[in-house]
């Protein structure tokens, strides 16, 4: 009831209980906020797929809850490169497409090659990660098979959700992290407006895990043993070596000028006969990798939210963050640590918002108000940046995959890409997340005056 002073600490409920879902979590539990994460799920074993994160968004971690840190290098680390005479990483781009010496035919030219640093990049098995993460929060605070139906703001300024499964809960606010699929996103903008959905990036990907003789006899040795991104027209492929270099992950990415048949059916059956048709006349490294693809493959489509991005983030109590407020394609792999930014931005305010509590009698539209006050402000602090990766990524793509990688007369022309590409690694790499706390706390002040 309005006007009552009521002493209870900040209640949040976080829907989805993926990376940026639990980590958030552990960042809030360090603030004494009561928070419950709600993942639809029965467990957490997702894909052994591995994923890397930047130094950065590591220390940005850190900064929530070194726990998250500890959780991530349980696991073990997987690097991307392997160079005895220089332990920093690197990102490589090599022509994928042209033989340039007729003497040697799958002579491959280096295009360009950026430093990220010492540890620039740590790898993980997203499941180990996931795991390890779930293990930094008390068992109480996560409920597993509890997938959100809807949301209802409450006359007592407080929040209620409602599950498939008929239950309820309630909560000060709601934080939507599940994904790009997000349930939360298209309850605050409707199911007619296409901003609620991800769409096709016209992009498909075949994905395959090939054994490290097969690829060195391939690639060659240092090839097969470090991180490249093969780049040509109308496609790319990417690869790095995994499970202590036994093996190398390989992602083809190959453009499609159709529409998506069904938004719901992403992954579909393939053959390594469409991906050979899609990659001939490569140069014969690449033609004979994807020879060690298997014969039947997935083709994977990928989906983003550039077509239409979320024109704002929060309302009221309900906020979203992650994927679920800026879905991205994976060709900058930065989603998770722009979504990492997210959930230290939101822990940052959260805690202005207790410091608020503390120093004011808390009635229940005291907390709402600070709330709202709180996400407004993650929306004006962070929906650019998150928009700007799904566009930056799209963007590379297209760099990738630049007709005129086919023309002899206009390599020149497509090899400029890379000062584009560098800038833009380099703004993701080095993000002042110090900078995005204070503006953060600044504003937020000038809205809350206690
Ligand atoms: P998700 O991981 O999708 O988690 C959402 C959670 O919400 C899920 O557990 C889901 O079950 C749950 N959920 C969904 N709906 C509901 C509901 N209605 N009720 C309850 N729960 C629900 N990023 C990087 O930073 N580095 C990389 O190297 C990298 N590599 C990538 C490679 C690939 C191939 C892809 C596809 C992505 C990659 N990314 C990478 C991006 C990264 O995977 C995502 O940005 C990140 O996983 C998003 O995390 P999230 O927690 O927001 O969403």
């Amino acid at each position: 009831m309005p006007g009552v002073v009521e002493d209870s600490p900040l209640e949040i409920a976080i829907v989805g209980g993926g990376i940026i879902g639990l980590s958030l979590a552990a960042g809030l539990i360090k603030q004494n906020v009561n928070v419950k994460v709600y993942e639809q799920a029965k467990g957490f074993r997702e894909i052994g797929a591995g994923m890397a994160f930047t130094a950065n968004a590591i220390r940005c971690m850190g900064l929530m809850n070194p726990d998250i840190v500890s959780a991530l290098r349980s696991g073990g680390s997987v690097a991307t490169s392997l160079d005895k005479n220089d332990p920093n990483d690197y990102l490589r781009w090599i022509d994928g497409y042209n033989k340039r010496r007729k003497d040697d035919p799958s002579h491959q030219t280096m295009l360009f090659k950026i430093d990220a640093g010492y540890k620039g990049f740590e790898g993980t098995r997203r499941d180990q990660f996931l795991e390890a993460l779930v293990k930094v929060i008390p068992e109480e605070i996560v409920e597993l098979k509890k997938r959100l139906d809807t949301i209802e703001e409450k006359a007592n300024g407080r929040v209620q959700l409602k599950f498939t499964d008929g239950t309820t809960a309630e909560a000060d606010a709601v934080i939507g992290c599940d994904g790009i699929k997000s349930r939360v996103r298209e309850l605050l903008f409707g199911s007619d407006n296409p901003a609620s959905f991800p769409h096709y990036t016209h992009k498909v990907a075949y994905r395959a895990l090939v054994p490290m003789d097969k690829a060195i006899s391939a690639l060659g040795e240092y090839k097969a043993r470090n991180q490249h991104n093969h780049v040509g027209p109308n496609a790319h492929l990417i690869h790095y070596p995994v499970a202590n270099q036994t093996m190398i992950n390989a992602t083809a990415f190959v453009s499609d000028p159709n529409e998506w048949p069904d938004d719901k059916v992403t992954v579909v059956p393939a053959l390594r006969k469409d991906l050979e048709d899609a990659f001939a006349g490569w140069n014969p490294c690449l033609t004979a990798l994807i020879r060690h693809f298997p014969e039947k493959l997935d083709k994977w489509a990928v989906f983003d939210t550039w077509d239409y991005p979320a024109p704002f983030f929060n309302k009221g109590s309900v906020c979203l963050a992650g994927d679920a407020a800026h879905a991205s394609s994976p060709h900058h792999g930065a989603g998770a640590c722009c979504g990492i930014e997210d959930a230290l931005c939101l822990v940052t305010l959260l805690q202005q918002v207790n410091a608020t509590l503390a120093t004011t009698p808390t009635t229940k539209t005291k907390k709402a108000e600070a709330l709202a006050a709180a996400f407004e402000v993650f929306d004006a602090v962070r929906r650019t940046r998150g928009q700007w990766l799904v566009n930056s990524s799209r963007r590379v793509c297209d760099l990738y995959h630049q007709p005129e990688w086919g023309h002899p007369q206009k390599w020149t022309k497509a090899e400029t890409c890379f000062e584009e590409i560098r800038d833009r690694s380099l703004k993701i790499w080095h993000f002042d997340y110090d900078g995005m706390m204070r503006d953060a706390v600044a504003r937020y002040a000038e809205k809350v005056v206690v």
